[in-house]
């Protein structure tokens, strides 16, 4: 197992939370997003510790993709995408393709995403989806005439809140959100609003109307679907709760106790991000601290592992 230090990326509505309360590095401005995990090229995520220490993750991934364990033999690149997402002004409303279109049309995978809710301010929203079903030239009037605001669903969020976004779902992070997002691995997006803001090259940033209109769904936004909400066997001996559970990735949260262990089996790696608290995790005879912000990756098949009391931990496999 091995700890990972992020790309950063720092945009227009970019905030500074990630690196005053997360640990965080950069010279940049701010810290609009840091890829916990990534194998991603655009921000492929560099080895903190161990015999690896200084590659990237995508470099070890390439070297030996058992990695991922059985379940990753069914992905063609490594499957997940974590990020720590800061949104000191609102992000652009967008919408991600699903696998057919993104592999016809951009040779990338789609993008199905969730978000947890770290943080926000008082009456901080998302969209997501649409009001009530629309027709598809209602929809491009909107964007056309500027008035699609009035036709997206606006819902206010607190702290734990937790949202499934399947590829075709019209979504934004609104101001004053802070949190974590594990996606497919993918940079397909396709931006359909962005609230007429200019770049500091003083441009707008590029939209893609028409592809968004190809792939949008044209529906109220329902959540996690009944049959993602499925109980496996908890990994975990305690504290652990199941987000959502679906063919690209089962994500959870875990509240460890005394003698917390959890298990990586042969099927699939484990990857922790932490979310609040300090401790340890103890896998063979290896041992890591961690502290809020970190990201931990447990390689498939590494077997029993302990967690230390008081940690509040991200966890996804696949
Ligand atoms: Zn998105």
């Amino acid at each position: 197992m091995f700890k990972l230090s992020p790309y950063i990326s720092s945009t227009i509505w970019g905030g500074r939370r990630l690196i005053e309360e997360y640990g965080v590095k950069t010279d940049k401005k701010n810290a609009a997003e840091a890829w916990v995990l990534s194998c991603h090229e655009k921000g492929p995520g560099i080895i903190a510790t161990g015999e690896f220490a200084g590659k990237t993750l995508r470099e070890v991934y390439e070297a030996d993709r058992s990695i991922c364990g059985k379940n990753g033999a069914r992905f063609s690149e490594f499957p997940i995408l974590t990020k720590f997402i800061d949104a000191r002004d609102n992000l652009s409303i967008q919408v991600h393709p699903d696998d057919e279109y993104a592999r016809r049309v951009e040779g990338d995978s789609g993008k199905t995403e969730c978000w947890y809710i770290l943080d926000c301010d008082e009456g901080a929203e998302l969209i997501m989806g649409f009001k009530e079903k629309i027709s598809r030239e209602t929809f491009k009037e909107s964007i056309e005439n500027g008035t699609l605001e009035n036709y997206v669903k606006k819902i206010k969020v607190k702290k734990g809140d937790f949202f499934f976004i399947s590829s075709g779902t019209l979504h934004a992070i609104c101001k004053g959100v802070l949190l974590a997002e594990v996606q497919q691995n993918s940079a397909a997006t396709y931006r359909v609003y962005d609230y007429n803001r200019l770049q500091d090259d003083g441009k707008p940033r590029e939209l893609h109307v028409s592809k968004a209109i190809d792939v949008t769904k044209l529906e109220e936004y329902q959540g996690v679907p009944e049959n993602y909400k499925r109980k496996g066997n908890a990994p975990y001996t305690t504290g652990y709760e199941q987000l959502v559970r679906c063919d690209l990735f089962s994500v959870g949260t875990v509240k460890t106790e005394e003698n917390s262990t959890g298990m990586a089996d042969e099927n699939s790696f484990v990857s922790l991000v932490v979310l609040e608290g300090d401790g340890a995790v103890e896998c063979g005879d290896e041992k890591l601290k961690l502290t809020k912000g970190d990201s931990v990756f447990i390689p498939a098949g590494s077997g029993k592992y302990r967690l230390s009391p008081g940690l509040f931990l991200l966890e996804t496999r696949i």
